[in-house]
C-alpha cells in the first residue's frame, strides 16, 4: 500500500512537472506522446495522413478503417525506409482529423506523425464549426490552448501545431477571427502557426500585422504554401523578416522548378527560413494516395546534382523543420 501511495505520489508530481516543464523545453508532442524536438529527424511538414476533404463537415471523422490501414501503414512503411521519421498531419478537426487512428497508423509504420490544433478556414469556410462564428478570438483560443495542455478530446494526445486556413481574396471576417484566436494560442502555448495563405499575399500581411499588434515574431508563422505565389521577390522579403516559408507541393514532374527556387533562397543566404513538403494524402477521402515521396526520391538527387550539399539538404529537411515546429513563445 505504502509503495502504491509512493508510486501515485511520484506519477502525480512527475505530471506536474510534465505540465509546467513541456512547453518550455526541447519537446514536441507526437501522436504517441512527447518526444525530444532532435529526434524527429527528417521531417515533411506539411503532408495529410488521410482527409475527408471535400466530404461534408458533417461526416468528417468516419474512414474505411481497414482499408485505411491497408492503403496508409505500407505506404508510410515505404516513405520510413526512404529515410522519412516525421510526418507533421495537417488534417484538421472537421475534415478529418481522427486521433485514435493517427496512433494506430503511426505505431504500425514506425512513423512520427504529429496533429494539430486549430480550424481550416479555406474551402469557403466549409470546415469551420458553427460555434466558431459566436466565440470571441479569447474564447477560440482557449479551446484550442485547452487541447494543447489537458489533450485534444478527452485523450492524452496532444498537438504538435496550429493549423488555420485564409481563403483567396480579401480576407474575411472568420478567416481573420481564427487568425487572431491562433495567435492568443501561440502565445500561450508557444505552438507555431501553420496557415494556408498561398498566393494570397493580402492575407500574409495581414498575418504579418496582427503578429505585430500581439508583439509575437514572424517566426511563430510558417506561410503555407508559399509556392503558389509567382514573385519570389515577396517570398524571400518575408523570410528576411523571419516567416517561415513552405514550399510544399513537391512533385515527381516539377522537381526542377523547386531546385531553381531552392537556389535562389540559397544565393540569398535564407536556406534556414525554407521548408519543403508535397502536400500529400495518403486516403483523400478514400480515394488513391496523393503521393509524398517526391522528395526523396527525386528531389534530393536533384538537389544534390545542383550542387546542394548533404549539410544544405539536412538543413532543409531536418534542422528546419525541428526550428520551425519546437514549441516556444517568440515574443
Ligand atoms: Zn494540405
Amino acid at each position: 500500500m505504502k509503495s502504491k501511495i509512493a508510486y501515485g505520489g511520484f506519477l502525480i508530481l512527475n505530471t506536474l512537472f510534465f505540465c509546467v516543464s513541456h512547453a518550455q523545453n526541447d519537446s514536441i508532442a507526437t501522436v504517441k506522446g512527447f518526444i525530444n524536438a532532435k529526434s524527429l529527424g527528417v521531417s515533411l511538414t506539411h503532408e495529410h495522413v488521410m482527409s475527408n476533404f471535400g466530404k461534408p463537415s458533417d461526416s468528417t471523422s468516419f474512414y474505411d478503417e481497414s482499408r485505411l490501414m491497408k492503403q496508409v501503414v505500407p505506404y508510410l512503411k515505404g516513405l520510413k525506409e526512404m529515410g522519412i521519421h516525421s510526418i507533421f498531419d495537417c488534417t484538421t478537426a472537421y475534415f478529418g482529423r481522427r486521433i485514435d487512428l493517427l496512433e494506430k497508423i503511426s505505431d504500425a509504420s514506425g512513423v512520427h506523425i504529429i496533429t494539430n490544433t486549430g480550424f481550416y478556414g479555406s474551402a469557403n469556410d466549409r470546415y469551420i464549426p458553427k460555434f466558431a462564428y459566436q466565440l470571441s478570438p479569447a474564447e477560440l483560443a482557449e479551446t484550442w490552448t485547452n487541447e494543447f495542455f489537458d489533450g485534444i478530446e478527452g485523450t492524452s494526445v496532444h498537438p504538435g501545431f496550429i493549423k488555420l486556413a485564409f481563403d483567396s481574396g480579401e480576407p474575411s471576417e472568420i478567416d481573420q477571427k481564427l487568425v487572431e484566436a491562433g495567435i492568443i494560442t501561440h502565445s500561450k502555448t508557444g505552438l507555431t502557426l501553420a496557415i494556408h495563405t498561398g498566393e494570397n499575399i493580402q492575407a500574409a500581411y495581414l498575418t504579418l500585422k496582427l503578429l505585430n499588434e500581439k508583439g509575437v515574431l514572424p517566426n511563430a508563422w510558417i506561410w503555407v504554401h508559399a509556392n503558389k505565389v509567382t514573385d519570389d521577390k515577396i517570398l524571400l522579403e518575408m523570410a528576411k523578416k523571419g516567416a517561415w516559408i513552405s514550399l510544399d507541393g513537391v512533385k515527381a514532374d516539377n522537381v526542377e522548378g523547386y531546385v531553381q527556387r531552392l537556389s535562389k533562397f540559397k544565393k540569398h543566404d535564407l536556406l534556414h527560413k525554407v521548408l519543403v513538403s508535397h502536400d500529400g494524402n495518403g486516403f483523400p477521402a478514400g480515394g488513391a494516395i496523393r503521393q509524398f515521396d517526391a522528395i526523396p526520391l527525386h528531389l534530393i538527387p536533384a538537389l544534390k546534382n545542383s550542387g546542394f550539399t548533404q549539410s544544405e539538404i539536412d538543413q532543409l529537411l531536418i534542422d528546419n523543420p525541428r526550428k520551425a515546429f519546437m514549441p516556444s513563445i517568440k515574443k
